[in-house]
């Protein structure tokens, strides 16, 4: 068997170093694909990922239906709204021929899909009873990244982004949507246990034909603030542009309002960053391929080692049964390079059986999350490993949690000290000129105005002066920002 270096991975040191070498023993992603920025899911990275998408999914279907629409957009559809293009224009891949002829439209690949979809918006809604409209659909997108990419985190080719559209008779509907899909991010990086700060994103770095984006950043190890989820009012907008009207019951025509809102594999790099430590990931049950691994501590196959196998073969069917994603590995390998290999890939418990553990009809649970070793009666393993994986979720929630708001701030002078390690909250006032000065001077990047979330409460003083021109001012979050 090849044994992988056992060498310590230091992800506080060195996070940069740790999460390229996690991605690649794990197996989480193959980075070797000859295309900058375009990398391959492994099957057990694809697994996770799957998991991840299936929570994001339930909470999607409640109120939206899935769709699909073509990766493929023509240069006028593309072209037509004037902010939208000019945000994306430099980020545009191009299909010019088909075969060795030249297109008479040029193509592109799909960046985002508002021009795809709006379109057949204006076909589909007719009349007040097609509204609410209410569609997502999780496809790759492409971006012609010319910064430093980034696997999960800054891609050429997004494999995985969810994006959701949705139209409305009203601005009213349109901005209750806004809250809901507020809401429904939340449940979503709840259940991943992911901490966030949310944010209305300053008017100079809004997406390109917004009205006004909210945004979800979380905190990665090495102090920088990630955008996780944005979340965007379009108003009338792209209805204007695609000219998306609807019959309204007295009989007079209106522009519909729509919203639209996305998260991408970043949602997958916030998992494996926040949680992982030093010996890998740590996974939350709720989306570990594997949550249970069954360890038989035997040092060769057959003999008395029969029984101890036996034992736990009946163990792994009992808990697959009770719906546990549980794996038996029963490998030629020595218990210490199995410790290794599950908990590199972050199976939250481990379950050893030995022949001590045979003549006292128990075994003994291992949890990934603090490494805390339990006796447990065979007798109870189905509750008890339920109970356990539970116990795990809440813990790992709560120490992300920890972290994340001692590495909040608030500061009245100097952000850059601060900003080294988390994100802060300064005065600054709502113009570019004072945002992108403080981005230059400082290092940083602006967040936004903190938004749903009770200031007051805890003591923040809300109103203050702009760092940079001294007029009035509210608090926004800065950060260093991937
Ligand atoms: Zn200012």
């Amino acid at each position: 068997m090849n044994m992988q270096p056992k060498t310590l991975l230091q992800k506080e040191n060195n996070f940069s170093v740790w999460y390229n070498e996690i991605l690649k023993r794990a197996e989480i992603l193959d980075v070797r694909y000859p295309v900058k920025g375009v990398y391959v899911w492994y099957p057990y990275g694809y697994k996770l990922r799957n998991l991840i998408y299936a929570i994001l999914r339930s909470l999607m279907d409640k109120e939206h239906e899935e769709t699909l629409f073509p990766l493929l957009i023509p240069k006028e559809e593309l072209m037509k709204e004037r902010e939208h293009i000019k945000g994306f224009e430099e980020e545009v891949f191009w299909v010019t021929k088909g075969g060795s002829t030249e297109l008479d439209i040029p193509l592109a690949l799909r960046p985002t899909s508002e021009t795809a979809i709006y379109p057949v918006f204006k076909v589909w809604i007719r009349s007040h009873r097609d509204l609410p409209l209410r569609i997502y659909q999780i496809v790759n997108t492409f971006r012609y990244e010319t910064r430093h990419t980034r696997p999960l985190i800054r891609l050429r080719e997004i494999t995985s982004f969810k994006e959701a559209h949705t139209a409305h008779a009203n601005r009213a509907d349109a901005e209750e949507q806004v809250k809901k899909a507020v809401a429904l991010y939340k449940s979503f990086f709840d259940e991943l246990a992911i901490p966030y700060v949310i944010t209305r994103r300053p008017e100079w770095d809004k997406f390109p034909g917004a009205e006004y984006s909210i945004a979800f950043d979380t905190l990665m190890p090495d102090g920088k603030a990630m955008q996780i989820a944005t979340i965007h009012l379009l108003g009338e907008s792209f209805a204007r542009t695609f000219d998306i009207k609807y019959e309204d019951k007295d009989g007079s025509l209106k522009y519909v309002n729509q919203t639209c809102y996305g998260i991408s594999e970043r949602c997958v790099a916030a998992v494996i960053a926040v949680h992982g430590d030093d010996h890998g990931l740590i996974l939350p049950p709720g989306v570990a391929p594997i949550q249970v691994v069954i360890v038989p501590i035997v040092y060769s196959s057959g003999g008395k080692n029969g029984e101890v196998e036996k034992v736990c073969f009946a163990m792994y069917e009992t808990l697959k049964k009770a719906g546990i994603r549980v794996f038996f590995d029963n490998s030629g390998d020595r218990p210490g390079a199995k410790y290794y290999r599950w908990e590199m890939k972050g199976v939250p418990l481990r379950i050893e059986i030995g022949p001590r553990d045979m003549r006292s009809n128990s075994c003994e649970f291992v949890r990934r999350d603090d490494g805390s070793r339990t006796q447990v009666p065979l007798v109870d393993v189905v509750s008890a490993v339920k109970r356990t994986l539970n116990e795990i979720q809440s813990c790992i929630a709560k120490r992300a949690k920890e972290t994340f708001f001692a590495n909040i701030y608030k500061s009245e002078e100097e952000p850059s000290t601060k900003a080294a390690h988390g994100i802060v909250s300064i005065f600054l006032c709502k113009s570019e000129r004072c945002g992108r000065e403080a981005e230059e001077r400082f290092g940083i990047s602006v967040l936004g105005e903190a938004i749903y979330e009770d200031e007051d409460a805890r003591g923040r003083k809300n109103e203050g002066t702009c760092m940079i021109c001294s007029r009035k001012a509210k608090r926004v979050y800065v950060a260093r920002a991937y």
